[in-house]
């Protein structure tokens, strides 16, 4: 491999920079070139390439967000698109290319990859939804920033003796929900592998608490699920008790990386670098059983994870 491209694809997540500057050094202590391509797949098929160096990745690893851009990029679903991405990366010397992003992104890189460039896929995304790894860039300081809001929010609602609806990002997955569930010892945590959509329920167990003396209700529910302003609004009527809805958005996905995306993100970098220089493609990174791990990109997309089995929701 002579040039090494890195692109940021999908959501952003906190850490990704972390990654772009590992993939950017380890190729060059390698004796590599490095090109950044801006944008994701849009960026490529735009020709939005820049040469990378040392300097180019200098105090990024403490930033959220990716200094990539990231993009989504209908045309990329087309087999013209990938045609036209793969002559890019040609035109540009690119042999090597490091997607980072989520499942959409993998399976992009896996259509470059039938058109002859080598690519490693790097889970970057807060959501946590990625079948064959237990960690993805950007969940760790995602949870933090959520579940400091929570408490935030926790202490009005406590104060004014109200029943808070807070809802977290997510996608269809409910692991940020789960883990700030417990994290924020939430009264009721509403899953969307799980929710069978029965508000009596979660009625019963409001009224039942107020019985029993608490101050407060803590219902943290995931952006899957949504719908929370409605929820309040029936669950106030119901219940009599005031209730807010809160929904997190954004922020979840800014801010700082935590100490864990920095690192872990560092150490995914450099391996996906290390797997291009031994001349593989088509792989994933993942980190599962307590170790960094790579698999088929196609192995990887057919992978299904449970969060009702412990260990891989916590
Ligand atoms: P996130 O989890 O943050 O949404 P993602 O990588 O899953 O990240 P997507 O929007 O699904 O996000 O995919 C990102 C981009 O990858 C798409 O805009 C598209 O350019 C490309 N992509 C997605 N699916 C495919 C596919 N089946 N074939 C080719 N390219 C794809």
């Amino acid at each position: 491999i002579n040039t090494i491209g890195v692109l940021t694809s999908g959501g952003d997540a906190p850490g990704m920079n972390a990654a772009i500057r590992a993939v950017v050094r380890t190729a060059i202590s390698k004796g590599m070139n490095v090109k950044g391509i801006q944008r994701g797949y849009a960026g490529l098929l735009n020709e939005e390439i820049v040469d990378m160096n040392s300097r180019s990745v200098s105090e990024i690893i403490q930033r959220g967000g990716t200094i990539l851009y990231t993009a989504r990029c209908e045309e990329f679903r087309t087999e013209e698109g990938q045609a036209r991405g793969a002559e890019m990366c040609r035109k540009h010397g690119i042999d090597g290319l490091v997607v980072i992003g989520g499942d959409g992104s993998y399976r992009g890189a896996g259509k470059l990859a039938e058109h002859g460039i080598n690519t490693v896929g790097l889970p970057g995304t807060i959501d946590l939804d990625i079948a064959c790894t237990d960690y993805t860039i950007g969940f760790d300081t995602a949870v933090n920033t959520a579940m400091e809001a929570i408490d935030k929010i926790r202490d009005t609602s406590t104060s004014h003796e109200r029943c808070s609806i807070i809802e977290v990002m997510g996608r269809n997955a409910g692991y940020i929900a789960l883990w700030c569930g417990i994290a924020n010892g939430a009264e009721d945590i509403l899953l969307p592998e799980r929710y069978d959509c029965n508000e009596q329920t979660i009625i019963n167990h409001i009224i039942e608490h107020r019985k029993n003396g608490k101050k407060h209700h803590i219902i943290i529910n995931a952006e899957g699920i949504g719908h929370s302003t409605s929820m309040a609004k029936r669950i106030e009527a119901a219940t009599g008790i005031e209730t807010r809805a809160s929904i997190l958005g954004y922020m979840q996905r800014g801010g700082m990386p935590s100490c864990k995306d920095r690192v872990y993100a560092s150490i995914m970098g450099a391996k996906a670098v290390e797997l291009l220089a031994e001349g593989k493609s088509n792989r994933v990174v993942g980190w599962r059983g307590g170790e960094f791990v790579d698999y088929d990109l196609y192995e990887a997309l057919a992978m299904q994870k449970d969060i009702c089995e412990e260990e891989y929701a916590i």
